[in-house]
Protein backbone atom coordinates (compact mmCIF):
# COMPACT_ATOMS: atom_id res chain seq x y z
CA UNK A 1 0.00 0.00 0.00
CA UNK A 2 1.40 3.21 -0.87
CA UNK A 3 0.83 5.70 1.83
CA UNK A 4 0.10 9.52 1.55
CA UNK A 5 2.11 11.61 3.93
CA UNK A 6 -0.36 12.59 6.36
CA UNK A 7 -1.44 8.40 6.71
CA UNK A 8 2.76 8.01 7.07
CA UNK A 9 2.57 10.31 10.02
CA UNK A 10 0.46 7.32 11.96
CA UNK A 11 1.47 4.55 10.24
CA UNK A 12 5.52 4.53 9.42
CA UNK A 13 7.99 1.87 8.30
CA UNK A 14 10.53 4.12 9.59
CA UNK A 15 12.59 1.85 12.17
CA UNK A 16 15.21 2.31 15.11
CA UNK A 17 17.73 -0.35 15.25
CA UNK A 18 17.12 -3.07 17.32
CA UNK A 19 19.06 -4.56 20.25
CA UNK A 20 19.66 -1.75 22.15
CA UNK A 21 20.74 -3.05 25.50
CA UNK A 22 20.27 0.15 28.44
CA UNK A 23 20.71 -1.05 31.56
CA UNK A 24 17.82 1.62 32.19
CA UNK A 25 14.34 -0.08 32.16
CA UNK A 26 12.74 1.65 28.98
CA UNK A 27 9.58 4.37 29.90
CA UNK A 28 7.16 2.48 28.59
CA UNK A 29 3.78 5.26 28.01
CA UNK A 30 0.39 4.32 26.32
CA UNK A 31 -3.15 4.17 26.83
CA UNK A 32 -4.03 1.93 23.68
CA UNK A 33 -2.13 -1.29 23.27
CA UNK A 34 -3.02 -3.57 20.39
CA UNK A 35 -4.71 -6.87 20.86
CA UNK A 36 -3.48 -10.15 19.06
CA UNK A 37 -6.83 -10.86 17.56
CA UNK A 38 -10.36 -10.01 17.52
CA UNK A 39 -11.42 -13.16 19.37
CA UNK A 40 -9.46 -11.72 22.74
CA UNK A 41 -11.41 -8.41 23.11
CA UNK A 42 -11.85 -8.60 27.06
CA UNK A 43 -11.23 -5.95 29.21
CA UNK A 44 -9.35 -7.91 32.10
CA UNK A 45 -6.87 -5.98 34.57
CA UNK A 46 -4.55 -8.97 35.35
CA UNK A 47 -2.09 -8.16 32.85
CA UNK A 48 0.14 -10.82 34.54
CA UNK A 49 -2.26 -13.25 32.83
CA UNK A 50 -3.64 -11.76 29.92
CA UNK A 51 -2.23 -9.78 27.12
CA UNK A 52 -1.53 -6.31 27.47
CA UNK A 53 -5.30 -5.10 27.64
CA UNK A 54 -5.23 -1.28 28.08
CA UNK A 55 -2.05 0.96 29.75
CA UNK A 56 -4.51 2.12 32.30
CA UNK A 57 -3.74 -1.61 33.89
CA UNK A 58 -0.19 -0.79 33.66
CA UNK A 59 2.49 -0.49 31.23
CA UNK A 60 5.34 -2.43 30.94
CA UNK A 61 7.01 0.05 33.11
CA UNK A 62 4.77 0.58 35.84
CA UNK A 63 4.25 -3.59 36.02
CA UNK A 64 7.98 -3.61 36.35
CA UNK A 65 7.87 -1.16 39.53
CA UNK A 66 5.55 -3.15 41.00
CA UNK A 67 7.02 -6.60 40.72
CA UNK A 68 10.05 -4.95 42.28
CA UNK A 69 8.32 -4.12 45.03
CA UNK A 70 6.85 -7.18 45.70
CA UNK A 71 10.12 -8.88 45.32
CA UNK A 72 11.70 -6.41 47.98
CA UNK A 73 8.80 -7.09 50.49
CA UNK A 74 8.79 -10.75 49.46
CA UNK A 75 5.32 -10.68 48.77
CA UNK A 76 3.36 -12.08 45.60
CA UNK A 77 1.58 -9.10 43.95
CA UNK A 78 1.76 -5.42 44.12
CA UNK A 79 -0.31 -2.91 42.74
CA UNK A 80 1.48 0.71 41.90
CA UNK A 81 -0.62 3.89 42.69
CA UNK A 82 -0.60 7.53 42.05
CA UNK A 83 0.51 8.68 45.61
CA UNK A 84 0.60 6.75 48.96
CA UNK A 85 -2.82 8.12 50.26
CA UNK A 86 -4.13 7.01 46.73
CA UNK A 87 -2.65 3.72 47.87
CA UNK A 88 -4.10 4.20 51.80
CA UNK A 89 -7.47 4.84 49.62
CA UNK A 90 -7.36 1.40 47.46
CA UNK A 91 -7.01 -1.21 50.97
CA UNK A 92 -10.04 0.68 52.18
CA UNK A 93 -12.14 0.43 48.69
CA UNK A 94 -11.13 -3.45 48.25
CA UNK A 95 -11.83 -4.64 51.72
CA UNK A 96 -14.66 -2.15 53.59
CA UNK A 97 -18.42 -2.73 53.20
CA UNK A 98 -21.37 -0.05 54.33
CA UNK A 99 -22.18 -1.01 58.28
CA UNK A 100 -18.25 -1.94 58.89
CA UNK A 101 -15.68 -1.18 61.43
CA UNK A 102 -12.00 -0.51 60.85
CA UNK A 103 -9.63 -0.04 64.10
CA UNK A 104 -6.77 2.77 63.34
CA UNK A 105 -3.51 3.31 65.27
CA UNK A 106 -4.45 6.86 67.15
CA UNK A 107 -0.65 7.73 66.32
CA UNK A 108 -1.52 7.14 62.14
CA UNK A 109 -0.32 9.36 58.89
CA UNK A 110 -2.59 12.51 59.52
CA UNK A 111 -4.00 12.56 56.11
CA UNK A 112 -4.99 8.82 56.94
CA UNK A 113 -7.20 9.59 59.51
CA UNK A 114 -8.51 12.04 57.57
CA UNK A 115 -9.65 9.61 54.90
CA UNK A 116 -11.51 7.65 57.54
CA UNK A 117 -13.06 10.37 59.55
CA UNK A 118 -14.16 12.58 56.28
CA UNK A 119 -15.16 9.65 53.43
CA UNK A 120 -15.84 6.77 55.27
CA UNK A 121 -18.31 7.41 57.73
CA UNK A 122 -19.84 8.61 54.83
CA UNK A 123 -19.99 5.54 53.02
CA UNK A 124 -21.62 3.89 56.61
CA UNK A 125 -17.94 3.01 57.74
CA UNK A 126 -16.89 3.44 61.64
CA UNK A 127 -13.41 4.11 62.61
CA UNK A 128 -12.30 3.44 65.81
CA UNK A 129 -8.69 4.53 67.12
CA UNK A 130 -6.46 2.45 69.67
CA UNK A 131 -3.88 2.82 71.36
CA UNK A 132 -0.69 1.85 68.97
CA UNK A 133 0.74 0.21 71.97
CA UNK A 134 -2.07 -1.72 72.43
CA UNK A 135 -0.50 -4.86 71.55
CA UNK A 136 -2.50 -8.63 72.30
CA UNK A 137 -5.26 -6.73 73.96
CA UNK A 138 -6.45 -5.40 70.62
CA UNK A 139 -9.02 -8.74 70.47
CA UNK A 140 -10.99 -6.20 73.16
CA UNK A 141 -11.73 -3.96 70.45
CA UNK A 142 -12.63 -6.61 67.79
CA UNK A 143 -16.21 -6.65 66.40
CA UNK A 144 -17.98 -9.43 64.36
CA UNK A 145 -18.11 -6.18 61.51
CA UNK A 146 -14.27 -5.18 62.04
CA UNK A 147 -13.10 -5.26 58.25
CA UNK A 148 -9.53 -3.82 59.04
CA UNK A 149 -6.99 -3.91 61.46
CA UNK A 150 -4.41 -0.83 60.14
CA UNK A 151 -1.15 -1.16 61.45
CA UNK A 152 1.65 1.90 61.31
CA UNK A 153 5.03 1.42 62.93
CA UNK A 154 6.56 3.92 63.83
CA UNK A 155 3.67 6.06 64.37
CA UNK A 156 3.54 8.99 62.57
CA UNK A 157 5.79 11.92 64.46
CA UNK A 158 4.60 9.93 67.72
CA UNK A 159 7.09 7.19 66.87
CA UNK A 160 5.47 4.55 68.66
CA UNK A 161 6.71 1.03 68.16
CA UNK A 162 3.77 -1.44 67.59
CA UNK A 163 3.54 -5.16 68.48
CA UNK A 164 2.71 -6.24 65.36
CA UNK A 165 3.27 -10.03 65.62
CA UNK A 166 0.81 -9.80 68.67
CA UNK A 167 -1.95 -7.91 66.70
CA UNK A 168 -1.61 -9.90 63.94
CA UNK A 169 -1.79 -13.59 65.74
CA UNK A 170 -5.35 -12.45 66.94
CA UNK A 171 -6.40 -10.95 63.72
CA UNK A 172 -5.34 -14.04 61.97
CA UNK A 173 -8.11 -15.99 64.56
CA UNK A 174 -10.77 -13.52 64.10
CA UNK A 175 -10.52 -13.49 60.13
CA UNK A 176 -9.77 -9.69 60.02
CA UNK A 177 -7.73 -8.24 57.45
CA UNK A 178 -4.23 -6.33 58.81
CA UNK A 179 -3.15 -3.61 56.53
CA UNK A 180 0.45 -2.04 57.37
CA UNK A 181 1.65 1.58 56.52
CA UNK A 182 5.25 0.00 55.94
CA UNK A 183 6.19 3.88 54.40
CA UNK A 184 8.78 4.28 57.47
CA UNK A 185 11.23 0.97 56.82
CA UNK A 186 10.91 1.21 52.79
CA UNK A 187 9.29 -2.21 52.89
CA UNK A 188 12.77 -3.05 53.99
CA UNK A 189 13.91 -2.73 57.52
CA UNK A 190 10.39 -4.33 58.60
CA UNK A 191 9.19 -8.07 57.04
CA UNK A 192 5.84 -7.53 57.13
CA UNK A 193 4.58 -10.99 55.73
CA UNK A 194 7.01 -12.81 57.61
CA UNK A 195 5.04 -10.86 61.07
CA UNK A 196 1.60 -11.93 59.67
CA UNK A 197 0.34 -9.17 57.67
CA UNK A 198 -1.75 -9.40 54.92
CA UNK A 199 -1.53 -6.29 52.58
CA UNK A 200 1.28 -3.27 53.04
CA UNK A 201 1.15 -0.21 51.34
CA UNK A 202 4.18 2.23 50.73
CA UNK A 203 4.45 5.95 49.82
CA UNK A 204 6.93 5.37 47.26
CA UNK A 205 7.25 8.91 47.42
CA UNK A 206 10.02 9.04 50.16
CA UNK A 207 12.67 6.42 50.38
CA UNK A 208 12.19 4.40 46.73
CA UNK A 209 11.53 7.73 44.89
CA UNK A 210 14.24 9.01 47.53
CA UNK A 211 14.88 12.93 45.51
CA UNK A 212 11.61 14.56 46.22
CA UNK A 213 11.12 15.10 42.88
CA UNK A 214 7.75 12.19 42.41
CA UNK A 215 4.83 11.44 44.09
CA UNK A 216 3.64 7.49 43.81
CA UNK A 217 2.19 4.87 46.76
CA UNK A 218 2.61 0.76 46.51
CA UNK A 219 0.19 -1.98 47.80
CA UNK A 220 1.66 -5.80 47.72
CA UNK A 221 -0.21 -8.70 48.77
CA UNK A 222 0.43 -12.64 49.15
CA UNK A 223 -2.33 -14.13 49.25
CA UNK A 224 -4.39 -14.77 46.00
CA UNK A 225 -8.07 -13.60 47.29
CA UNK A 226 -6.91 -10.16 48.30
CA UNK A 227 -5.15 -9.71 45.11
CA UNK A 228 -8.20 -10.20 42.97
CA UNK A 229 -10.61 -7.44 45.34
CA UNK A 230 -7.19 -5.33 45.35
CA UNK A 231 -7.17 -5.55 41.97
CA UNK A 232 -10.85 -5.21 40.92
CA UNK A 233 -10.96 -2.10 43.22
CA UNK A 234 -7.46 -0.44 41.29
CA UNK A 235 -9.41 -1.17 37.83
CA UNK A 236 -12.61 0.73 39.13
CA UNK A 237 -10.78 3.65 40.77
CA UNK A 238 -8.99 4.24 37.77
CA UNK A 239 -5.38 4.00 39.70
CA UNK A 240 -3.16 4.58 36.82
CA UNK A 241 0.06 5.76 37.58
CA UNK A 242 2.74 7.87 35.17
CA UNK A 243 4.91 5.40 33.58
CA UNK A 244 7.15 8.38 33.74
CA UNK A 245 7.56 8.55 37.58
CA UNK A 246 7.66 5.04 37.83
CA UNK A 247 10.99 4.77 35.78
CA UNK A 248 12.32 7.67 38.18
CA UNK A 249 11.47 5.46 41.04
CA UNK A 250 13.29 2.72 39.49
CA UNK A 251 16.32 4.42 39.26
CA UNK A 252 15.91 5.11 42.74
CA UNK A 253 15.69 1.26 43.72
CA UNK A 254 19.20 1.22 42.55
CA UNK A 255 20.80 3.69 45.47
CA UNK A 256 18.03 2.66 48.12
CA UNK A 257 20.73 0.53 50.03
CA UNK A 258 23.44 3.75 50.05
CA UNK A 259 20.86 6.16 50.58
CA UNK A 260 18.99 4.23 53.79
CA UNK A 261 22.47 3.22 55.18
CA UNK A 262 23.60 6.56 55.64
CA UNK A 263 20.25 8.08 56.64
CA UNK A 264 20.57 5.47 59.44
CA UNK A 265 23.70 6.73 60.51
CA UNK A 266 23.50 10.66 60.12
CA UNK A 267 19.82 10.23 61.57
CA UNK A 268 21.57 8.58 64.78
CA UNK A 269 24.16 10.95 64.96
CA UNK A 270 21.63 13.69 65.42
CA UNK A 271 19.09 12.78 67.34
CA UNK A 272 21.92 11.82 69.62
CA UNK A 273 23.38 15.15 70.09
CA UNK A 274 19.86 16.64 70.20
CA UNK A 275 19.44 14.49 73.07
CA UNK A 276 22.06 16.76 74.74
CA UNK A 277 20.47 20.07 74.39
CA UNK A 278 18.67 21.90 77.86
CA UNK A 279 15.64 22.43 75.52
CA UNK A 280 15.29 18.94 74.22
CA UNK A 281 12.81 16.92 76.68
CA UNK A 282 13.35 13.84 74.76
CA UNK A 283 14.03 12.51 71.30
CA UNK A 284 11.37 10.50 69.54
CA UNK A 285 13.92 7.83 67.59
CA UNK A 286 13.10 3.92 68.09
CA UNK A 287 16.46 2.98 68.05
CA UNK A 288 17.01 5.43 71.27
CA UNK A 289 17.22 2.57 73.95
CA UNK A 290 14.74 4.36 76.62
CA UNK A 291 11.92 4.90 73.03
CA UNK A 292 8.27 3.70 73.94
CA UNK A 293 8.75 -0.15 71.99
CA UNK A 294 12.50 -0.07 71.19
CA UNK A 295 12.51 -3.86 72.39
CA UNK A 296 10.28 -4.85 69.89
CA UNK A 297 11.75 -2.37 67.30
CA UNK A 298 15.12 -4.63 68.21
CA UNK A 299 13.13 -7.61 68.09
CA UNK A 300 11.42 -6.83 64.84
CA UNK A 301 13.11 -3.95 62.50
CA UNK A 302 16.83 -4.84 61.27
CA UNK A 303 17.33 -0.76 60.51
CA UNK A 304 16.07 2.57 61.77
CA UNK A 305 15.34 5.36 58.83
CA UNK A 306 16.59 9.26 58.60
CA UNK A 307 12.82 10.70 60.28
CA UNK A 308 12.43 11.21 63.83
CA UNK A 309 11.41 13.93 66.77
CA UNK A 310 11.76 15.86 69.06
CA UNK A 311 9.97 16.95 72.27
CA UNK A 312 10.75 20.48 73.63
CA UNK A 313 10.58 20.48 77.30
CA UNK A 314 7.73 22.82 78.97
CA UNK A 315 9.87 25.43 79.88
CA UNK A 316 10.11 26.69 75.55
CA UNK A 317 7.03 28.11 74.65
CA UNK A 318 5.32 28.22 70.59
CA UNK A 319 7.52 31.77 69.58
CA UNK A 320 10.94 29.37 71.09
CA UNK A 321 9.97 26.51 68.60
CA UNK A 322 8.75 28.88 65.53
CA UNK A 323 12.20 30.66 65.90
CA UNK A 324 14.36 28.34 66.21
CA UNK A 325 12.60 26.59 62.96
CA UNK A 326 12.94 29.51 61.37
CA UNK A 327 16.64 30.69 62.50
CA UNK A 328 17.87 27.10 60.85
CA UNK A 329 19.55 27.20 57.12
CA UNK A 330 20.02 23.73 55.96
CA UNK A 331 16.95 22.31 57.36
CA UNK A 332 14.44 23.11 54.81
CA UNK A 333 10.71 23.51 56.60
CA UNK A 334 8.48 21.21 54.45
CA UNK A 335 5.92 18.50 54.61
CA UNK A 336 7.15 14.88 53.41
CA UNK A 337 10.66 12.69 54.07
CA UNK A 338 12.76 10.06 52.78
CA UNK A 339 14.72 12.70 49.93
CA UNK A 340 18.47 13.56 50.04
CA UNK A 341 17.50 17.19 51.50
CA UNK A 342 17.38 17.50 55.48
CA UNK A 343 13.81 18.97 56.66
CA UNK A 344 11.90 20.12 59.53
CA UNK A 345 8.21 20.36 60.34
CA UNK A 346 6.29 21.24 63.47
CA UNK A 347 2.31 20.51 63.91
CA UNK A 348 0.16 23.01 66.15
CA UNK A 349 -1.76 20.24 67.16
CA UNK A 350 -2.62 16.57 66.48
CA UNK A 351 -5.79 14.65 66.28
CA UNK A 352 -5.49 12.37 68.54
CA UNK A 353 -7.84 10.05 71.17
CA UNK A 354 -4.74 9.90 73.30
CA UNK A 355 -2.78 13.05 75.05
CA UNK A 356 -0.08 14.29 73.35
CA UNK A 357 2.15 17.73 73.88
CA UNK A 358 2.07 17.96 70.05
CA UNK A 359 2.92 21.97 69.67
CA UNK A 360 6.05 20.98 71.31
CA UNK A 361 7.08 18.07 68.80
CA UNK A 362 9.04 19.12 65.92
CA UNK A 363 10.03 16.16 63.16
CA UNK A 364 13.14 15.75 61.83
CA UNK A 365 13.85 14.22 57.99
CA UNK A 366 17.90 13.87 57.96
CA UNK A 367 19.37 13.84 54.15
CA UNK A 368 22.30 13.42 52.85
CA UNK A 369 23.96 16.57 53.78
CA UNK A 370 27.07 16.12 55.83
CA UNK A 371 26.37 15.67 59.52
CA UNK A 372 29.28 18.32 61.07
CA UNK A 373 27.38 21.29 58.78
CA UNK A 374 24.16 19.93 60.04
CA UNK A 375 24.89 20.01 63.80
CA UNK A 376 26.13 23.57 63.03
CA UNK A 377 22.99 24.40 61.82
CA UNK A 378 21.11 23.29 64.31
CA UNK A 379 24.04 24.86 66.90
CA UNK A 380 23.53 28.28 65.36
CA UNK A 381 19.30 28.13 65.28
CA UNK A 382 19.50 27.03 69.16
CA UNK A 383 21.96 29.71 69.64
CA UNK A 384 20.06 32.68 68.29
CA UNK A 385 17.10 31.55 69.88
CA UNK A 386 18.74 31.60 73.41
CA UNK A 387 20.10 34.76 73.01
CA UNK A 388 16.71 36.38 71.94
CA UNK A 389 14.78 34.50 74.95
CA UNK A 390 17.79 35.61 77.21
CA UNK A 391 17.84 39.60 75.83
CA UNK A 392 14.07 39.46 76.39
CA UNK A 393 13.81 38.60 79.99
CA UNK A 394 16.47 41.41 80.62
CA UNK A 395 15.01 43.72 78.26
C1 LIG B 1 3.85 10.46 53.10
C2 LIG B 1 3.11 9.34 53.69
C3 LIG B 1 1.98 8.80 53.08
C4 LIG B 1 1.36 9.40 51.83
O1 LIG B 1 2.21 9.48 50.75
P1 LIG B 1 1.97 10.53 49.56
O2 LIG B 1 2.65 9.90 48.42
O3 LIG B 1 2.55 11.83 50.00
O4 LIG B 1 0.47 10.60 49.35
C5 LIG B 1 1.39 7.72 53.68
N1 LIG B 1 1.86 7.20 54.83
C6 LIG B 1 2.93 7.71 55.46
C7 LIG B 1 3.39 7.09 56.74
C8 LIG B 1 3.58 8.80 54.92
O5 LIG B 1 4.62 9.32 55.58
Amino acid sequence: MTLNWRSKLIHSNARAPAGFRSLATPTYRGSTTILPTASEVADVWDQAHAPYRYGFYGTPTTLELGARIAELEAGKHCFITPSGQAALALIYMAFVRAGGHVLIPDSVYGPSRDLADRLLSRLGVEAEYYDPLIGGEIEKLCRGNTQIIWCESPGSITMEIQDIPAITRVARRLGVVTALDNTYAAGIFFDAFSHGIDVTMQALTKYIGGHSDLLLGSVTVCADPLYKELGDAHQLLGMCASPDDCTLALRGLQTLAVRLAQMQQSALEIACWLRNQPEVEVVLHPALPDHPGHEIWKRDFTGSSSVFSILFNAKTNRDFIVQFIDSLQLFKLGFSWGGVTSLVMRYEQLRRVLPVPADRIVRFNVGLEAVPDLIDDLHSAFSIVRNQTHGSRHG
